[in-house]
């Protein structure tokens, strides 16, 4: 569950964390590029960071900076850090890419059309954002136990690659279950959708 109350809330709020002019304009970024998932967002902030955007947009940093500045933050406002530097993180995250998307991402959209489609299999939005080996966007259960993840991608990743549609790529070594890439068109059409369907159907 998203969670961007409580202490940190409180924290971030006081110490001006996240104002647009220490961070980053959140919402003039996504009107302007209209990212439509949560890592295209995240790669959005980070480029307005390091590069000078046409756009006019400059962030003042990446998520994970973001991050720090609240983790640092703490020993000016309580004098002690009460949060790891991951929660931090992770909580800036929550801030700026899951609440700032909303429910309008493809992830989402990906998910409604599985879980309407695959009745004997739930999915659920991924939500640890620091757990790189296990950056998937969806996770597919069958009993409440999880079976497998989709990964969303534009069609242009796959194009860079040469590969006809691929899945089945383990996530890492820890989790041993298989990851299926979703592709999506510029108009937001998912083109292997049935091909997966089929093989969770296999699982
Ligand atoms: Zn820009």
């Amino acid at each position: 569950m998203t969670y961007t109350g409580g202490p940190l809330n409180e924290l971030n709020g006081k110490m001006g964390i996240s104002a647009p002019f220490r961070s980053v304009p959140i919402m003039k970024l996504i009107r302007t590029h209209k990212p439509l998932s949560k890592d295209a967002l995240v790669q959005l902030i980070a480029y307005h960071y390091t590069n000078e955007c046409p756009c006019g947009i400059k962030s003042q940093g990446t998520v994970e900076m973001f991050g720090r500045n609240l983790y640092e933050s703490q020993l000016v406002y309580w004098k002690e850090y009460r949060y790891s530097l991951k929660e931090c993180i992770q909580w800036e995250y929550d801030l700026f890419v899951v609440q700032s998307l909303k429910g309008g991402t493809i992830e989402k959209k990906a998910i409604d059309d599985f879980n309407g489609v695959l009745k004997d299999f739930s999915f659920e939005e991924a939500e640890g954002f620091l757990d790189e080996d296990l950056r998937i966007d969806i996770i597919i259960k069958r009993n409440a136990i999880e079976v497998g993840g989709i990964q969303v991608k534009p069609l242009t990743f796959k194009s860079m690659r040469q590969e006809v549609i691929s899945f089945n790529k383990k996530a890492n070594q820890k989790w041993c279950k298989p990851v299926f890439y979703l592709y999506y068109d510029k108009g937001e059409h998912f083109i292997n959708r049935d091909d997966i369907v089929k093989e969770i159907q296999n699982l």
